[in-house]
């Protein structure tokens, strides 16, 4: 898969915002949403073109205005020479590399616009690759409000010993509220982990990687047969959108996808890194305290992950993109896959359609007010990722005339959704206007807030 990058930028790196400053005084000023290094890692050529400096969870600018804004939707002036890259190939160059070079090349490309992401365990081993790559680089961390005591202690250790801040995201306090109110604080046990992940992981996560052209993770092969046996050492994003919008606008590396974790613990004990103390207690894999607990010798290590659901489906939504999804079950809609996902766009902005509702919307010829509706399915990664987006459009239109609704259209729905309702892939949106029956399909990948409300106020 190609994934266009600039290949100059407008702004290069300001000297303020490559800190070369290590003293303590200065490590104990809030930077959250920019980073410093300490002298000795800190090797900057300020020659290299760079984007400007974002903070990690950077919000695109958002029109608040629901006023007609054709312009907006009008092709972009191309000022910059575009580069196209074949990650694909790039992933097949360096599958031989070592995770230094993976690492090297990853912090040469994206500069400032790409971000490590830290668990907070074994994965300290990418920031010390990164250190030993001599570039400036970013860390970030997600910060559930449910990680052990000696994780948020490893954190700060691991702040001291590289001289950097690590910029955390939280969970959005509405969400959690909200939750945990309805369900009480440990309703993963009862129904799963996968709502609580979404609200504590997954959603801050989407924040933090808008902010990003690209991100480094720490996954590897052997972590898990079920859903971590292919990933290759650098991909473009099969599920998260980056700064500039829509599907594939985000890389995803991840340099230690071929080493082992035998070789990863070597590696930390060579260069003496700080570990995180769970793993003395025999935790491997470490994620929130109530879903993590320590492995017995020769268990493994995703075993102490939600002990509780399928070994084959451990992936909290961070990593969704390696679930494999049974293809067929999708495209013959025969609901097998559906029945395990809990529903998606869950708003009271937002009109859920029956068959009917949708029958009868698109049979009329004029209608009261205009709709745009999307057609999805729950399990589907790519709806998923416009899930925060198209809410976020529910709530804009509340009250403006146009009705904001969704329609799920996997299983038994499939059939009549292509052939009616112009559904090719999920997610397909539709605008039904007001005096017209023929629903308008939206054509980009862009699906962030900006690029749909664009696209309603060009129509309504
Ligand atoms: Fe919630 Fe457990 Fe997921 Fe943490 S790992 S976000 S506590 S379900």
């Amino acid at each position: 898969m190609a994934f266009a990058v600039t290949s100059s930028s407008s702004a290069a790196i300001s000297g303020s915002s490559f800190s070369r400053s290590s003293s303590s005084a200065d490590l104990k000023v809030p930077q959250i949403g920019s980073f410093r290094l300490a002298d000795r890692y800190a090797t900057v050529n300020l020659s290299q073109k760079r984007c400007a400096v974002k903070p990690v969870n950077a919000e695109p600018k958002r029109n608040d205005s629901l006023l007609p804004q054709a312009a907006s939707i009008s092709a972009p002036e191309v000022s910059e020479k575009v580069e196209v890259e074949d990650f694909e190939q790039l992933a097949k160059e360096l599958d031989n590399a070592s995770p230094l070079e993976i690492m090297d090349k990853a912090l040469e490309k994206f500069g400032n616009d790409i971000a490590i992401a830290f668990s907070g365990a074994e994965d300290v081993a990418l920031i010390e690759y990164a250190k030993l790559t001599g570039r400036p680089f970013r860390v970030f961390s997600l910060d559930t409000g449910r990680l052990n005591p000696e994780t948020y202690r490893f954190f700060d250790e691991v702040e001291k010993h590289y001289g950097i801040r690590i910029e955390y995201m939280f969970p959005d306090a509405v969400e959690v509220q909200a939750l945990v109110r309805s369900k009480g604080l440990f309703s993963f046990y009862e129904d799963g982990h996968q709502e609580c992940c979404r609200v504590r992981k997954v959603r801050p996560l989407r924040r933090a990687l808008k902010g990003l052209r690209a991100w480094i993770t720490g996954q590897r092969k052997d972590q898990s047969p079920g859903t971590r046996s292919e990933v290759p050492v650098v991909q473009v994003d099969p599920v998260f959108e980056g700064l500039e919008g829509g599907v594939g606008s985000l890389v995803k590396w991840n340099p230690v996808a071929n080493v082992d974790g035998t070789d990863i613990w070597n590696f930390l004990r060579a260069m003496n890194v700080p570990v995180n103390s769970l793993h003395s207690q025999g935790f491997v894999s470490i994620g929130c305290e109530p879903c993590t607990r320590p492995v017995l010798p020769g268990q493994h290590e995703r075993e102490g992950r939600w002990w509780w659901e399928d070994a084959k489906a451990k992936e909290c939504g961070l990593h969704k993109g390696n679930l494999k999804q049974n293809s067929s079950a999708q495209l013959n809609g025969n609901g097998n896959v559906t029945a395990a996902h809990t529903d998606i766009f869950d708003s009271q902005s937002l009109v859920t359609l029956s068959r009917a509702g949708i029958e009868n919307l698109a049979r009329l010829e004029s209608r009261k007010e205009p709709w745009i509706v999307v057609l999805y399915a729950p399990w589907c990664p790519y709806c998923q990722a416009m899930e925060e987006s198209y809410v976020a459009l529910a709530e804009k239109l509340a009250g403006s005339g146009v009705k904001v609704a969704k329609f799920r259209a996997d299983g038994e729905q499939k059939e009549y959704a292509l052939k009616e309702l112009q559904l090719g892939s999920f997610p397909t949106v539709l605008f039904f206007p007001k005096h017209s029956a023929k629903p308008i399909k939206y054509g980009s990948e862009k699906r962030d807030v900006d690029s749909l409300l664009a696209f309603v106020n060009a129509l309504r």
